[in-house]
């Protein structure tokens, strides 16, 4: 009976007979595999955890060396700093050796200019002070024809002043001011010449209230000229400071060295606002501004001038 009934119900117990195997297959590698991983997972903590103490090391040595470095740049920036100092001082020392060679050859430079600069050049010469007859400029030119009131007579006038004087009377004629030159260089012979010719023509006493005598006049040093413009006739009187030209010349030819010998009220000599003479340019900045007249001024005061005559 039982295995009748067994041989009936065959055909169904199989398949689940085949079910349950292999449900038990899979069951047992699920086991498997979770075991599996549970190694892998452990080998991986371990390893993690190994990973981690090595990273720390590491980062334990990294921190160390950064502190090295960090101690390290410390000490180079105050090395630099030290060395920026040694600089400092080499350059300090540099500068005061530059300086006192600056100085050693600004003085040499001075002497040097001195031992060139004629010192007759600045010298006052009027009733009072009188001028060596043989003394002639060292150097003088031939004033261009267009700088001159008329071209029948050649001007010569200081070689060494001529780029000053130029300069004005340049300046002078870009603001249509017109001044002419009437006289520069005369030598102790022609001074003389014309002194005497005067005297024949207006007797002695006017000719001496117009004109230097010899080797008193500043027309020998050939730095000094008598100015003239259009509309005089071509007579130096005192009509001159009247003109434009004059006053062009009393606000202006300072800033070219240039000053005027024999200002109004002076006690040297006649009034001659057409009279003018270069000092160079440091100096009559120091007389205009200060208001003083080149005669007033003590020789010696004037002979510190000398070195810069031509600056
Ligand atoms: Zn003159």
């Amino acid at each position: 009976m039982k295995l009748e009934y067994m041989k009936r119900n065959l055909p169904n117990i199989i398949p689940a007979c085949i079910v349950f195997v292999l449900l038990a297959i899979i069951i047992i590698y699920a086991f498997v595999q979770i075991f599996s991983l549970k190694d892998d997972v452990a080998r991986l903590t371990s390893h993690l955890a190994s990973t981690t103490e090595t990273l720390s090391r590491n980062t334990s040595t990294l921190e160390g060396n950064i502190s090295d470095l960090r101690s390290q740049a410390t000490g180079l920036s105050t090395s630099i700093s030290n060395t920026q100092q040694n600089i400092d001082a080499v350059k300090t020392q540099v500068g005061g050796v530059e300086q006192t060679v600056g100085s050693i050859s600004g003085t040499v430079g001075t002497l040097k200019k001195l031992s060139q600069t004629d010192p007759e050049l600045l010298r006052k010469y009027s009733k009072v002070y009188f001028m060596n007859e043989n003394y002639v400029p060292a150097h003088l030119l031939e004033v261009p024809k267009e700088y001159l009131y008329s071209s029948l007579r050649a001007e010569r006038y200081l070689t060494e002043s001529w780029p000053f004087l130029k300069v004005m009377l340049d300046a002078a004629k870009n603001q249509n001011v017109p001044i002419m030159i009437k006289s520069a260089y005369r030598s102790f012979g022609e001074q003389q010449s014309l002194k005497s010719s005067y005297s024949v023509i207006y007797g002695a006493d006017t000719a001496n209230s117009f004109s230097a005598d010899q080797g008193y006049s500043e027309h020998q040093l050939g730095t000094t000229l008598d100015f003239i413009t259009s509309g005089l006739g071509g007579q130096l009187d005192d009509k001159f400071d009247k003109t434009e030209a004059y006053k062009w010349l009393v606000a202006n030819a300072y800033n070219f060295g240039f000053v005027t010998s024999y200002p109004k009220g002076n006690n040297y000599y006649v009034y001659e606002p057409w009279h003018w003479r270069f000092v160079g340019v440091k100096l009559s900045r120091y007389l205009h501004d200060r208001k003083i007249n080149f005669y007033d001024l003590d020789q010696r005061e004037i002979d510190t001038y000398l070195a810069e005559t031509f600056d």
